[in-house]
């Protein structure tokens, strides 16, 4: 049974939407999440399992910062994988140095401690890079991974205890909207009432904002990324999640279960499509190989396809609506809103129980689209 209302309802049960839940049950708001299939369902157990603090600009570096302190303080407290194995950059020109110069002084400067390094120390690190053409590496060993699977269940089973509601197979069809407030939201299953939404459905985020009738234009549209999957080898074989923009703008670690993951920059769409191409196969294996010869000999197991739900500057949209009360949206992710979604939840907190925070979530002020504003773009890998 749906219940007859709920102070706040999310839409979407993501980690987004779940780490959102979890932080408003925390702080005592009576939350409910709607679901269309199951929790996790959508680009969440998609995705490539990366946490970086390794952003170019202030804003993400110390929205970062606070991410990872949230992972690790949860992940201890809850008790699921999170392990702190850096993240590695390879560079191949002085322009590529040069950059990464710049970003990392922006790191440093708000206490994400990234140094630039040597390719034999970033051999120290994976024994089995090519390091024949890389000239440098930016190196952050406080980045990490997590099990997506594992971290999300982990937030929702704590946001239940904390009196939060997960629906599932719970699909947002509409709103009930009187003189520009929400009253309610209409699902598949009956009418929940509230004063309160937010939009976490990052992918499909722009066909709930056109059910509330959201003139504001917050472009974020659909792109098919592919990943892959090998047989696993020995742990710790490849530690931390290993970078290389040269390379295909490739990704790529070695999983809890000692599988490699990762994948490449190459993008379809926009579309809702998810099959995975042979394209895709053959360029995956290309790149990886350049970067680890040795994965030459490993049996490729599976590939699969998940969203980048992208904007423009690849930032996402985060905030309140003004045009409809009371309206919020945290979505447009750009292929990493796993990472951010700790902090994403106590931004979307703060603003309704405090009407403001303290972390720099201007940025990702949803009005910028609209104002011809866009942001420098966040680095984004894949
Ligand atoms: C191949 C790949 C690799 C990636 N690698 C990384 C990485 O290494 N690190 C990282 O940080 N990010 C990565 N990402 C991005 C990451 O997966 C997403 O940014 C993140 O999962 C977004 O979470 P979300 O909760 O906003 O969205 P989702 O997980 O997509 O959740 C949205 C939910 O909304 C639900 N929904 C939609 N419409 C409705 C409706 N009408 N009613 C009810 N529910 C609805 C959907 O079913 C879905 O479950 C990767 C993505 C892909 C595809």
């Amino acid at each position: 049974m749906l219940p007859e209302k709920s102070e706040v309802v999310v839409i979407g049960g993501g980690i987004v939407g779940v780490a959102i839940a979890h932080e408003l049950a925390k702080r005592g708001i009576d939350v409910t999440v709607l679901e269309k299939r199951f929790i996790g369902s959508g680009s969440t157990f998609r995705c490539g399992t990366g946490i970086r603090q390794q952003f170019n600009d202030e804003a993400n570096v110390r929205v970062m910062k606070r991410s990872v302190e949230l992972w690790e303080k949860y992940s201890r407290e809850y008790n699921f994988s999170f392990s702190q194995t850096g993240y590695l950059f390879l560079l191949y020109d002085e322009g590529e140095v040069e950059t990464f110069k710049r970003n990392i002084k922006i790191q440093n400067k708000f206490g994400v401690p990234t140094r630039l390094i040597t390719p034999e120390e970033a051999k120290e690190i994976v024994p089995l890079l090519d390091i024949s053409e890389v000239i440098a590496a930016s190196w952050n060993p406080t980045d990490g991974k997590a099990d997506p699977f594992e971290a999300t269940t982990a937030f929702a089973i704590k946001a239940k205890e904390y009196g939060a509601k997960l629906l599932e197979y719970t699909e947002v069809k509409g709103f009930i909207i009187e003189n520009g407030e929400i009253k309610g939201v209409k699902t598949n299953r009956g009418i929940i009432k509230t004063g309160i939404v937010v939009n976490a459905t990052n992918a499909w985020a722009k066909l709930i904002n056109a059910m509330a009738g959201i003139r504001l234009k917050i472009p974020i549209e659909p792109y098919k990324h592919q990943a892959v999957i090998t047989q696993p080898i020995k742990r710790g074989t490849i530690n931390p999640m290993v970078i290389s923009f040269k390379y295909g703008h490739a990704y790529l670690t070695q999983t809890f279960h000692g599988g490699i993951i990762g994948g490449i920059g190459y993008e379809v769409g926009p579309t809702y499509d998810l099959t995975p191409t042979y394209e895709f196969l053959r360029e995956v294996s290309y790149y990886f190989t350049k970067i680890i010869p040795a994965l030459k000999n490993l049996l490729i197991l599976r590939t699969w396809a998940g969203y980048y739900a992208k904007t423009p500057d690849s930032n996402p949209a985060i905030g309140k609506i003004d045009e409809l009360s009371d309206y919020y949206i945290a979505a447009g992710f750009s292929g990493h809103g796993f990472m951010m979604a700790p902090a994403v939840g106590e931004m979307i907190a703060d603003l309704i129980t405090r009407g403001k925070t303290n972390l720099p979530i201007e940025w990702y002020d949803p009005y910028r689209f609209e104002r011809g504003e866009l942001r420098t773009a966040a680095l984004q890998m894949g």
